[in-house]
């Protein structure tokens, strides 16, 4: 199985045609949001591993897993000494606020997760996400109901990319934060064509 980047996992599960426009046909948007967590991310990875209280952390730590197919980057690995083993535990830099009605930062979360279970042979319950504009962090547990829906949208992707089709946009709640909306012109979805074709003469009138 050719592996995929743990990115493409939040891309499908915030909208499989945003996975497929970006990974499939190669599409991307800088704008002011994706600039600004780009930024952060880059921050996130500007020192190297350092021991703080106790903990050891580490940033831009690379992930796999053979059994998924997945690889990437963590931002950062936080690893606590319990029961004489370091037990890592994941930290995601995301700009914004928590998505509301969207799993996709927990998805891509669980995925770094489970590479690391597969990686070191742990087992972990949870990691969080940080939020740029909230300043807080929010905990995630790794619930078996998450796992599920990770290892599903993992499949998915797989699916998606070894068939090459993206599908068809589709008006939904994200699509006003999607950084792809200008390309992909999601209320076109519910135009019939003559109505566009209408529309647009309209317009040049
Ligand atoms: S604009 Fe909407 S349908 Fe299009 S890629 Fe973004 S979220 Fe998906």
């Amino acid at each position: 199985m050719e592996s995929v980047t743990l990115s493409a996992l939040e891309h499908y599960a915030y909208c499989p045609r945003q996975c497929a426009l970006i990974f499939l046909e190669q599409v991307w948007q800088e704008n002011g949001h994706t600039m600004e967590g780009r930024i952060m991310h880059e921050s996130a990875h500007d020192s190297s591993s350092r021991l703080r209280d106790g903990v050891k952390i580490v940033t831009d730590l690379e992930l796999n897993s053979e059994r998924l197919g997945l690889h990437g980057r963590a931002d950062v690995v936080e690893f606590q000494r319990q029961g004489g083993i370091w037990r890592p535990y994941p930290v995601e830099y995301k700009k914004g606020r928590p998505k509301q009605g969207c799993d996709a930062d927990k998805v891509q979360l669980c995925g770094q997760a489970l590479c690391l279970e597969e990686m070191l042979n742990v087992s972990l319950t949870e990691g969080a996400l940080f939020y740029g504009q909230t300043r807080r962090r929010l905990t995630v547990k790794f619930t078996e109901a998450l796992r599920c829906r990770t290892e599903e949208v993992a499949r998915a992707v797989h699916e998606l990319l070894e068939q090459g089709r993206t599908p068809p946009p589709e008006q939904k709640n994200g699509c006003g934060a999607c950084s792809l909306k200008e390309l992909c012109l999601p209320e076109l979805a519910s135009l019939r064509a003559a109505d566009y074709v209408q529309q647009l003469c309209g317009e040049n009138e």
